[in-house]
């Protein structure tokens, strides 16, 4: 990143400064004579005994350690009692005259005995006091720098982060490459998603031992994609097998490579793989590989950094000795647009699908995250698995969360159902937005128009059944909304079922043209999903006459939205239009028929909903099926 390290220089430079003027001042504290420390002059012992008896010498200081005296002159003793000179000489240790000669020449005399080591080591610590503290000053801001810049947990850090205490580090590559020795993750951790463990399982035993492929002759997986929906628990996979393997995990995330300086993404994915042979075995997992690995192209936006950060990951991944144990690991929602040299065998040469979880695996994940969260029985976790059709892992565990957050906010100690039930809610359409105030007029539009939705639905054949109705608005724009929950999970939808779910997106409308006679832009969101259904019925799922079995769209990015583009002549496509128009009109009229039928009930249950704002799927029915005392009974069909 280029901030990055412009910042990264600039803190150097003020941590050189700052070391230099901590490291005056302390020796200066420590060490005061250091500036001014006197000469010491080397003499004989003849001219010592000379200085003696001339009386001369001032003090003598001797050392028995290694018999040497050091002493000073009268004359260069100033009044203040600094000394301007001293002289050391070697002294004739067996001289036992030599004291009293002091002592008869007027001279002060100290002895010092070197101790022991424990001295030695005082000595040592003052005298690299100042380096010390010098380096644990870097060590420090190293460890700060490093936090600030979002490292977290127990991994370790291999050279290029930030500066090291002792210089090294610098200049490197950039970015950090971070290996986590225990991941903390391990196959536990990942609810469903059976095939994809079974397939990673492989790869958790080739790390465990090498040898026995290597044995029979097996060539080594190098490479595996995990492929899916964002949220389904592919980074949690990757770490899970490093875990399981109990092998060091190095990862990088694919937009990192991009937001370098120009030729430092290759230096990257070189350092990358170094560090990763060193500590092979190991799992070198890529996030977002899609950043990185996108199709190169002939096009004029080629991006060179990007390219040669491709080339170089391929290069590596061909080059390394994978006799060792390395497993690179990637993860991507976008497996459409990588570069198919990516794919090739010896590469990325295997795939695993990390698909939205079915009901089982929904269920698993919910019971997962729910153990971590104090709950108050009865708790049907379900109910929550079923009515989530759809959302992924990630959004799984936020519901649990949700729910245990809105305990905490009503001041309970324990999670209950209700909670988890209402974070369906705040995840799926938002938090209740309380600040909306609609007008009494709009509260009874959103009223018929909620009630609309679910009389239709009611009246389908097919279709899942109502189970909560609700005009509080929500943080997601949503004024109000029906919620349908199927019983079973389905994998398959007839044409009847799609053609009723097209009524009831279009009962909401109906409702509030039949009873208000005007519309509003409340049905905005069930217009943009009907004609998306209708538009797949048509150009995907061949459920129209006119075209039969014609495929005129592909599906674009399966993983991130299912936008379909159109692949057919524009004079093709101009009758699709129509089509598709045809096919919501008739929906639009179904539904239109359904509610005057049961004008009566709309109305009935439309003020009711108005008075409670919100009703459960059971009350809608009880009321529903009543009779009503004042109507004539419906004539029997
Ligand atoms: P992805 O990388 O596919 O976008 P992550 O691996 O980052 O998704 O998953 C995000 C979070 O969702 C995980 O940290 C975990 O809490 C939760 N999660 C997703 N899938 C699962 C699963 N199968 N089992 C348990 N938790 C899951
Ligand atoms: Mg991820
Ligand atoms: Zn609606």
């Amino acid at each position: 990143m280029e901030m990055d390290d412009h910042k990264r220089r600039r803190n150097m430079i003020l941590y050189v400064i700052i070391a230099m003027a901590v490291y005056l001042v302390l020796s200066t504290l420590l060490f005061p004579n250091l500036g001014q420390r006197v000469q010491i002059n080397q003499v004989s012992y003849t001219q010592f005994l000379q200085d003696l008896d001339d009386e001369k010498v001032a003090s003598v200081d001797y050392n028995t350690g290694d018999a040497t005296a050091v002493y000073t002159l009268k004359k260069d003793v100033k009044d203040d009692g600094t000394v301007e000179a001293a002289y050391e000489t070697t002294v004739m240790p067996s001289d036992s005259d030599l004291t009293n000669r002091i002592v008869d020449a007027g001279a002060t005399l100290d002895v010092t005995i070197p101790s022991n080591d424990g001295n030695a080591w005082i000595y040592f610590l003052i005298y690299f006091s100042p380096i010390i503290i010098f380096l644990l000053f870097g060590w420090w801001l190293n460890r700060r720098m490093k936090k600030a810049m979002g490292d977290d947990g127990p991994s370790m850090n291999f050279g290029s982060g930030g500066f090291g205490g002792m210089g090294g580090g610098l200049g490197k590559s950039g970015a950090r490459i971070v290996a986590s020795k225990d991941v903390g993750v391990t196959f536990k951790d990942v609810a469903g998603q059976e095939e994809a463990k079974e397939s990673l399982k492989e790869v958790v035993d080739f790390l465990e031992n090498p040898k026995r492929y290597e044995d029979i002759g097996a060539r080594l997986p190098r490479g595996a994609l995990l492929v899916g929906p964002p949220g389904t628990g592919k980074t949690l996979l990757a770490k899970a097998v490093a875990g399981e393997a109990g092998v060091p995990f190095f990862s990088i995330s694919g937009s990192e490579f991009v937001e370098m300086f120009v030729g430092r993404g290759a230096a990257k994915v070189r350092d990358l793989f170094k560090q990763a042979n060193e500590k092979a075995p190991c799992i070198v997992f890529i996030d977002e590989i899609d950043a990185v690995g996108k199709r190169r192209d002939a096009g004029l936006s080629t991006n060179d950094e990007r390219e040669q950060t491709l080339n170089q990951l391929l290069t590596e991944m061909d080059g390394f000795d994978n006799h060792k144990g390395i497993v690179v690991l990637a993860a991507t929602n976008r497996p459409d647009s990588l570069d198919p040299a990516l794919l090739r065998p010896g590469r990325f040469d295997r795939r695993v699908p990390v698909e939205l979880p079915d009901l089982a695996g929904r269920k698993a994940i919910l019971e997962l995250h729910a153990k971590d969260v104090k709950t108050q029985p009865p708790i049907d976790l379900s109910a929550i698995a079923r009515a989530t059709p759809g959302a992924s892992g990630a959004d799984l565990s936020n519901i649990i969360n949700e729910g245990a957050l809105r305990a905490v906010r009503q001041g309970r100690t324990r999670a209950t159902q209700e909670d988890f039930e209402e974070s369906v809610e705040v995840v799926i359409a938002g938090q209740q937005r309380k600040s909306t105030v609609l007008s009494d007029h709009e509260k009874q539009v959103v009223s018929y128009h909620e009630i609309g939705h679910a009389i239709v639905a009611a009246n389908m054949k097919e279709g899942a059944p109502v189970t909560k109705i609700t005009i509080v608005p929500r943080t997601s724009g949503a004024l109000g909304y029906t919620m349908q929950v199927e019983e079973d999970e389905k994998f398959l939808t007839t044409k009847q079922e799609v053609l009723d779910k097209l009524a009831v997106y279009c009962g909401g409308r109906a409702a509030e043209e039949l009873i208000f006679g005007e519309m509003t832009t409340g049905a905005a969101n069930d217009i943009e999903q009907a004609t998306k259904l209708a538009r797949n019925m048509i150009t995907r799922f061949g459920m129209s006459e006119e075209f039969g079995m014609m495929a005129l769209g592909t599906v674009q990015n399966a993983y991130l939205n299912q936008d379909t583009s159109l692949t057919c002549a524009p004079g093709t496509a101009e009758r699709v239009d129509d089509a598709v128009l045809k096919v919501i009109e008739s929906a639009h009229a179904r539904a239109l028929q359904v509610l005057k039928e049961n004008k009566f009930k709309l109305h009935e249950l439309a003020r009711y909903l108005y008075k409670k704002e919100t009703i459960t799927g059971d009350e809608f029915m009880t009321l529903l099926k009543r009779e009503n005392p004042l109507m004539p009974p419906k004539p029997q069909a």
